[in-house]
């Protein structure tokens, strides 16, 4: 499948690596955790991660006695599906807003015109709000992708302000009875007050059309950039309230293991996985398939 190839590289880099040492090891030692803990740190699931999945596994070896190789490959397996799996399920409600977040370049505009296929192939009615009005280059690019989509658009000058896009937006979008509106926004982390005011303004214009519309948050993450991502969401967490993640070029990358740190300590659902350039490539995260493909 299209997500067992994204993942071609991530399992040689992670679980591969795993089963090497167990295969090798046949004891499961102080000197075998050692090592499974350099596999997962280098891996760059992080030392709290690291730490939960080592302690875990070491526990249930030893409560159940586990002696064969494979029963200590799936025990692995295992707490990481655990880590991934969600406890609660977010039930999307319609007529929505998504408000798009995250810094330039991770596949931001690429993310959000999947999305609008995606809903579009749905049967919903979509609309398109360019809220990155800081870069020209952002208006032009989501305008393209309008049109090449078939979907509206509402866009300002570059330097109006994004919180009035948003509005406008937002007033089409009723009017329209759109039940999907996406909204683009700014990514520039290197000025995080500016940040946090623009996105705190957008949510207020939002907010005061919740009676009309859900409101849903969405930070896109590059899975390429490995512990930064880890890094950025910190930083957007605080910066806005968060819904759900979106992760990016999970294709040929080695550092799609990435998901499990962002998972276990963000506590943000996964909702969908960039796998490729094309509109298509867009799935929605399934912790299950995603540990299979792992695997
Ligand atoms: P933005 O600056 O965050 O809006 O980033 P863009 O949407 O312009 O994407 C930056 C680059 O990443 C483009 O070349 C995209 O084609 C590419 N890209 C986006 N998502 C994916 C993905 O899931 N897989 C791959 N391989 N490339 C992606």
């Amino acid at each position: 499948s299209k997500l067992k190839n994204s993942l071609v590289k991530t399992k040689n880099n992670f679980s591969g690596k795993i089963d090497q040492l167990i295969n090798y090891s046949g004891v499961y030692d102080d000197e075998f955790f050692e090592e499974l803990e350099e596999i997962l740190i280098l891996a760059d699931l992080g030392v709290e991660t690291t730490n939960t999945i080592i302690n875990k596994t070491r526990e249930r070896i030893q409560i159940d006695n586990i002696k064969d190789k494979e029963k200590v490959k799936s025990v692995i397996k295992e707490i990481v599906r655990e880590i991934l799996i969600d406890d609660e399920v977010t039930s999307f409600k319609y007529p929505m807003v998504i408000l798009v977040v995250g810094v330039n370049g991770v596949g931001k505009t690429t993310t959000i015109a999947k999305l609008a296929n995606l809903y579009k192939k749905q049967g919903k009615k979509v609309l398109l709000a360019a809220g990155d009005t800081f870069r020209a280059a952002a208006v032009e690019q989501i305008t393209i992708w309008s049109q090449r989509l078939n979907i509206d658009i509402i866009r300002n000058d570059q330097g109006a302000d994004p919180a009035s896009v948003i509005y406008d937006a937002l007033q089409a979008a009723k009017a329209r009875k759109t039940d999907v509106l996406i909204c683009d926004t700014a990514g520039r982390l290197h000025n995080k007050d500016n940040l946090m005011s623009e996105l705190s303004k957008i949510n207020r214009v939002i907010a005061n059309e919740s009676e009309f519309f859900t409101q849903y948050n969405l930070l896109v993450l590059d899975a390429t950039s490995g512990t930064n991502a880890v890094n950025q969401a910190n930083v957007f967490n605080q910066a806005t309230k968060l819904d759900g993640i979106v992760l990016t070029k999970l294709d040929g990358t080695s550092k799609g293991g990435i998901v499990i740190p962002i998972k276990s300590q963000l506590k943000i659902p996964i909702h969908f996985i960039g796998v490729g350039e094309q509109m298509d490539d867009l799935q929605e995260f399934d912790a299950s398939t995603f540990v299979d493909a792992l695997f």
